[in-house]
């Protein structure tokens, strides 16, 4: 029964995803600040469920100390601060909301995009300085203008979208082929796309092929006039070769919002310190600049706040580990009224041969109904639904199974 299940929630996550916990009869306890090491240790071994946001870390230390914890909820869109491999082979699934702010996003590349086309920012500076500076030239409508978008995934694709309602003519590039949205045109190289685009938009993930991705081989690429725009992650463009494009009036402007290494308070200062070419960057008229904020919508935190609960609630009620990050994703329909005297069998197990002839042995003398397994590194994740077990072979099921000899951890609902 889930009220024998205890939730800690930490950093203030939201109260939206407090009622939904509680509507399900959890028992949730509620902090607003975020814990050290130390407290977390000595509070964990009680809880059955817990979300953070980024400031908890969750390390082997704190994994070892939680014999009850089924599930930790990253409610944000990282999981670097908890030690997600210790927690899979401990059989605790980590589940975040990587997607939930891709709207946000698109909606302020299109924000860009057109205050880079008006020189926005450089009017707006000059009005701040007390300069009366009223001027069209080299100040474009974004109408039949050409966006290039690099990378067509969650971000990409929404962009698309928007910029085709202003009349924007749209093409993408991506390494694999995705059927585009509308009237846009997958390109077959970069080149190709730099070449015909009035503004570049870079919706990659960092990976090693996507790390200096524009460098000034590709700025020489673009369009005499274009404008680059990055929201992506720091390190896919070449910032001083950027800062030599948009000097020498190649590009006609520029807007970053993610840099290779970022400030980790706010206040603090953004200067050569932290990024040896800072200043240069700041000195250049028509560049935006942004702290890392393309994502950070009140509603974004929302939908983050839905999203991580629902998947914590899908696990706990019905074992699904769909959109877990450090688990194989296994999900089955939940079981109906019907089938009343059915089971589900949730069993986490070392991947390793065999196992799954030990757990059907168990399982031999009930109708199977459904069977699903999958497995990620280390660690494997069965799920089977099985009818007609009365309440008194519920346990002794469940020991059986948990003897078999890659048990990590077996629940049955
Ligand atoms: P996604 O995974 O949905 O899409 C990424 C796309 O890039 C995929 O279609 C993939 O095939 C493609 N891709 C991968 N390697 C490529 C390559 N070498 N060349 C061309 N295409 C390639 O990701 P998303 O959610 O759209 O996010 C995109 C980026 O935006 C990520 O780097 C993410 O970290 C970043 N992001 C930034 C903010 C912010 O606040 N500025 C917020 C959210 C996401």
């Amino acid at each position: 029964d889930n009220e024998d299940l205890r939730l800690l929630l930490l950093e203030n996550i939201s109260q939206d995803a407090v009622s939904a916990f509680r509507s399900q009869g959890f028992q949730v306890d509620h902090y607003t600040k975020a814990m050290s090491e130390d407290e977390l240790v000595e509070t964990i071994p009680q809880y059955h469920a817990i979300g953070i946001r980024s400031k908890t870390k969750i390390t082997e230390r704190v994994i070892k100390a939680a014999p009850k914890l089924l599930v930790i909820g990253c409610f944000c869109i990282g999981t670097n601060q908890v030690d997600v491999h210790t927690a899979a082979k401990a059989g605790i699934p980590v589940f975040n909301s990587p997607f939930s702010n891709s709207r946000s996003v698109a909606e302020m590349v299109i924000s860009e995009v057109i205050a880079l086309s008006r020189q926005l920012f450089q009017r707006a500076f000059e009005m701040r300085d007390g300069l009366w500076n009223k001027q069209s030239k080299g100040c474009w409508e974004i109408r039949g203008k050409t966006l290039g978008i690099v990378g067509y995934g969650h971000i990409g694709a929404q962009l698309s979208v928007l910029a085709e309602a202003f009349g924007m003519r749209v093409l993408f590039y991506d390494v694999i082929n995705i059927m585009p949205l509308g009237s846009a045109r997958q390109v077959d190289t970069l080149p190709t796309l730099l070449a015909e685009s009035d503004f570049v938009t870079l919706h990659v993930p960092e990976l090693p092929e996507t790390i200096n991705m524009i460098s000034r081989e590709q700025l020489l690429q673009m369009k005499t006039g274009s404008y680059l725009i990055n929201n992506a992650r720091g390190r896919v463009v070449d910032i001083p070769a950027l800062v030599e494009a948009v000097q020498s009036k190649h590009l006609a402007g520029a807007a970053i919002d993610v840099y290779p290494s970022e400030p980790g308070f706010n206040g603090a200062p953004f200067d050569d310190q932290i990024n040896s070419w800072a200043s240069n960057l700041r000195s250049l008229p028509n560049v935006i600049l942004t702290p890392h904020i393309g994502g950070s919508t009140e509603e974004a935190q929302r939908m983050i706040g839905d999203e991580v609960s629902q998947s914590l609630i899908r696990y706990l009620n019905y074992g699904s580990t769909v959109g877990s990050v450090n688990f194989p994703e296994v999900d089955l329909r939940p079981i109906t009224a019907e089938q009343g005297t059915s089971i589900r069998v949730c069993h986490v197990h070392n991947n390793q041969p065999g196992v799954l002839k030990q757990v059907n042995e168990v399982l031999s003398p009930y109708n199977v109904e459904k069977q699903y397994s999958d497995s990620k590194g280390d660690v494997a994740y069965l799920l089977a639904d099985i009818a007609d077990v009365s309440p008194m072979d519920v346990n002794r099921l469940r020991e059986m199974i948990n003897k078999t000899s890659a048990n990590i951890l077996t629940r049955l609902l």
